[in-house]
This record gives C-alpha cells, sequence and structure tokens, in this order.
C-alpha cells in the first residue's frame, strides 16, 4: 500500500477518568480496523480540559491497553503540549477574517474577557457515516461558536479539528455521542483547509436496561480496570468487546485477536446500541479459562487466590496440588476473583488441611451415633481393600454399599468428614485429591470423635 492510501485511525481519549469499557470498545474497532488494513494508530491523549485531566488516568488507559494487547504508534501526543500548533491555526483564522476576537461578558458580575469566536458560513453539511449513511445538518442554529477561551486555551472542536489534519487522520472511528459534534468539525476542517476524512459513528454501549452505562449508576462495572481486577481474562474481554457492536453474520462466538483482525468489518457494525451482557462475558470468559495451559492457569490461580492460602504451609506442602485441583477450579469459576470467594467460604481449605469437626453434625439427620460409627468403619475398610484409589473405584465400591443402607447415611458422614462442610464437590473427589491415607485419617478421627 502506498503512503498515500495508508489508513491512519487514531485514539483520542480524554484522561478524565478511569477508562471507561465503551471507550475501551470504540479503541478495539480502531485497532482492528487499522490493524486489518496495515494503517497507523495514533494515540492522542486530549487533555486540554487541565483541571480535570490527570496522567493517573492517562497511565490507566496504558495499562488497560498493555493488559489487552491493543498496540499503537509511538510517540504518545497529549493536547497540553500542543498549545502553539493550535495558536498558529486559530492566528490564520483570524487573518482571514474565519475567526475573530470576541470581548464578553463572563459569569462574574461586571467581568469582560476575550474569547474566540467561528465565522460561521451557515451553511448545511452533509457527510456519509460508513455505519449510518448520509447525514445531514443545518448548522445555522449553532451561530458563531467558540472555538477558544484564549490564544492558548483552544476548545476541544479546535483542537481535535487541527490534530486531525497534522496527524493525517483518514478515519474517524468514535462513539454516536459524538454525531452533532461532527458538522461543526466538518466546518472547521474547511476553515483550516484540511479534506474530509471518512467518519463511522460505533453504536453506544448501554446497560441491560438500555440506560447508557454510567459511572454514576453502573459504578465500578463501567471501568476497563475492573476486569483486570476481577481476574477476567484480556483475551475473553476483547472478543466480549468485540462483540458489542459488530456481528461476524455467524455462528461463531468465539475469536482470537487474530481471527478479529481478518473478520472485523465496519459495515457489519450495528446502528442501533450494543447492550453490555455481563452473563455473555461471563460466558466467554469460562470458555477461556476451560482452555488455558496448565502452567498459565496455575498462574492466574496463585496470583488471584488470598495470602492466606498461598502463604500457608499445608498449602505448600503438595507440590501436586494445583495439578490436582486444576479441573475442578477450571469447573468450578468464572473469574479468578471467584477463588477468593471459594477461600472465604471455606470451599479450598479442606484439600489441603483436614477439617476441624463437630461432632453433632457428623450423623445424617436423625441416624443413630452407632449406625453413624459402622457406617465410617465399612467406608475404612473399602477404601482399605481397593487394588487402586481411583475415584471410579471408590465411587463404584461406596455406591454398592450405600444402595444397601441409605445414600444419605454413607455420603453425608463421608462428605462432612473430608471437608467439614455439609455442602461441598463430591467426597470421591475430595478423597482423590487428599489421597487414601489422608481420607482415611480423617474418616478415622470423625470415627473417635463419636466414640468420646
Ligand atoms: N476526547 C474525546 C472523548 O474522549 C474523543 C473525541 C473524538 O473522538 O473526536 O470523548
Amino acid at each position: 500500500m502506498s503512503d498515500q492510501n495508508k489508513i491512519i485511525v487514531r485514539f483520542p481519549p480524554s484522561p478524565t477518568g478511569l477508562m471507561h469499557i465503551g471507550t475501551m470498545r470504540t479503541l478495539l474497532f480502531n485497532f482492528l480496523y487499522a490493524k486489518q488494513h496495515e494503517g497507523n494508530i495514533v494515540l492522542r491523549i486530549e487533555d486540554t480540559d487541565r483541571e480535570r485531566s490527570k496522567q493517573e488516568y492517562a497511565e490507566d488507559l496504558f495499562e488497560n491497553l498493555k493488559w489487552l494487547s491493543i498496540s499503537y504508534d509511538e510517540p504518545i501526543f497529549y493536547q497540553s503540549k500542543r498549545t502553539d500548533i493550535y495558536k498558529k491555526y486559530l492566528h490564520i483564522l483570524i487573518e482571514k477574517d474565519l475567526a475573530y476576537i470576541s470581548k464578553e461578558a463572563t459569569a462574574e458580575e461586571g467581568q469582560r474577557a476575550e474569547v474566540i469566536r467561528f465565522r460561521n458560513p451557515n451553511k448545511s453539511i452533509t457527510f456519509s457515516d460508513v455505519i449510518r449513511g448520509e447525514i445531514t445538518f443545518d448548522t445555522t442554529e449553532l451561530g458563531d461558536f467558540i472555538i477558544a477561551k484564549s490564544a492558548n486555551e483552544p476548545l476541544y472542536h479546535f483542537a481535535v479539528v487541527v490534530d486531525d489534519f497534522e496527524m493525517g487522520i483518514t478515519h474517524i472511528i468514535r462513539a454516536e455521542d459524538h454525531i452533532s459534534n461532527t458538522p461543526r468539525q466538518i466546518l472547521l476542517q474547511g476553515a483550516i483547509g484540511a479534506p474530509l476524512p471518512i467518519y463511522a459513528h460505533l453504536p453506544l454501549v448501554l446497560a441491560p436496561d438500555k440506560s447508557k452505562l454510567s459511572k454514576r449508576k453502573h459504578g465500578e462495572f463501567v471501568s476497563a480496570s475492573f476486569y483486570r481486577k476481577e481476574g477476567y481474562l484480556p483475551e475473553a474481554l476483547v472478543n466480549f468487546l468485540a462483540l458489542l457492536g459488530w456481528n461476524p453474520g455467524t455462528d461463531q462466538e468465539i475469536f482470537s485477536m487474530k481471527e478479529l483482525i481478518e473478520q472485523f468489518s465496519l459495515e457489519k457494525v450495528q446502528k442501533s446500541g450494543a447492550i453490555f451482557n455481563i452473563e455473555k462475558l461471563n460466558w466467554i470468559n469460562k470458555q477461556y479459562i476451560k482452555e488455558m495451559e496448565s502452567s498459565a492457569f496455575h498462574e492466574m490461580v496463585l496470583k488471584f487466590l488470598p495470602g492466606e492460602i498461598t502463604d500457608d504451609k499445608d498449602f505448600q506442602k503438595n507440590p501436586n496440588l494445583l495439578s490436582l485441583l486444576e479441573p475442578i477450579l477450571k469447573d468450578r469459576i468464572v473469574k479468578f476473583s471467584d477463588l477468593a470467594e471459594m477461600a472465604k467460604q471455606g470451599e479450598l481449605q479442606y484439600y489441603f488441611r483436614a477439617p476441624i469437626l463437630q461432632k453433632e453434625k457428623v450423623c445424617y439427620k436423625k441416624s443413630t451415633l452407632e449406625n453413624t460409627i459402622t457406617n465410617l468403619e465399612k467406608l475404612v475398610s473399602l477404601i482399605k481393600s481397593l487394588d487402586s484409589f481411583t475415584q471410579d473405584a471408590l465411587k463404584e465400591a461406596v455406591d454398592t454399599y450405600s444402595l444397601e443402607v441409605g445414600r444419605g447415611e454413607v455420603m453425608h458422614p463421608m462428605r462432612y468428614c473430608l471437608s467439614g462442610q455439609d455442602r461441598s464437590p463430591d467426597p470421591f473427589t475430595i478423597a482423590t485429591i487428599i489421597g487414601r491415607g489422608e481420607t482415611i485419617s480423617r474418616l478415622q478421627v470423625a470415627i473417635n470423635l463419636l466414640k468420646e
């Protein structure tokens, strides 16, 4: 592709808060489009609002982009460092009488300040949007709008238009809430002699009740970093975000980044709002978790398990524990922060440490001490007699016996003695993870307790 035809898109976030998940979706679409066409991606931090812009929010953005493997070109531009460039263009417009300085009353009584207004030619603007088709606006009602508070303080519309021109942006792919800004920006492009870029206005990301996803209403769910902290996988979040407004037109739901770059198309982006459905994200995340390689899975488990578990000597003792737990955990969790909840509920500890039992909880419902002791002793002897201590062999032996005396009579005390919980995954799983010796030992502790 010759340089003349090179596609250049932009990431223009305003660092006034934690990165919004909807903005992340917009950046992803820009990224996919640019990568597909071997184009460039300009990252431009729009920090002209000096009071609200903070470097920490820019850092949050960089971290999220890195986490999601959404890359961009260097250098990174900061609008706050480009005042001289905007000033140059402001002067040109004033010189050509396309803009003028106006002394106006301010909010403070008796005070007047200078602002720079654009001399609106008051025409009808029509542009073609890749997603929405032709859009026409009458710009008369915009009047002579303000483009700078002073020569050193350009406003958003002006800075964006100058930057898009200076940076050679060919495609402006942004959310629908910017449609109404477009006619103003097209007028300014005409004034500074910039060519008309191609526009694609993406549907907004909405909550399930179709309200706008806002921090006030939806709290931390709107920030991209929340998903990182909750232990979603970056590949899963990218996959989910790609489907927020884009539909491949097939049944495929799981996409690698490579497939997204190949298959993405602006033409298949919908016009109507894209609903953010966390259930769908959970489902996608689960698919990715199931497919994880053991080493990567173990690394994430260790990162998300609370310190009280990872620092526990009993936990550290068995080097195979994570491998043994892997299928159970892959089955149970939707995101890695679920591990903390499991630990809090005591659903992990029994895999590496014998529970402390309460005598009155060992017997099933109204079963007697004698019956329970008999059943536990029978279990011990069954376990000792097995040739190999596998889950299937154990289950078969125990099932045969429990059919005779009643399932609950055997399964309840077995489950409780091994886990200290009324509910736990099936006791055969626990038994084979902790091993034959430990299983017998836990059952024996209960027998002794009941005989006290
Ligand atoms: N900085 C603007 C925002 O974060 C984006 C401007 C644009 O896409 O033109 O909303």
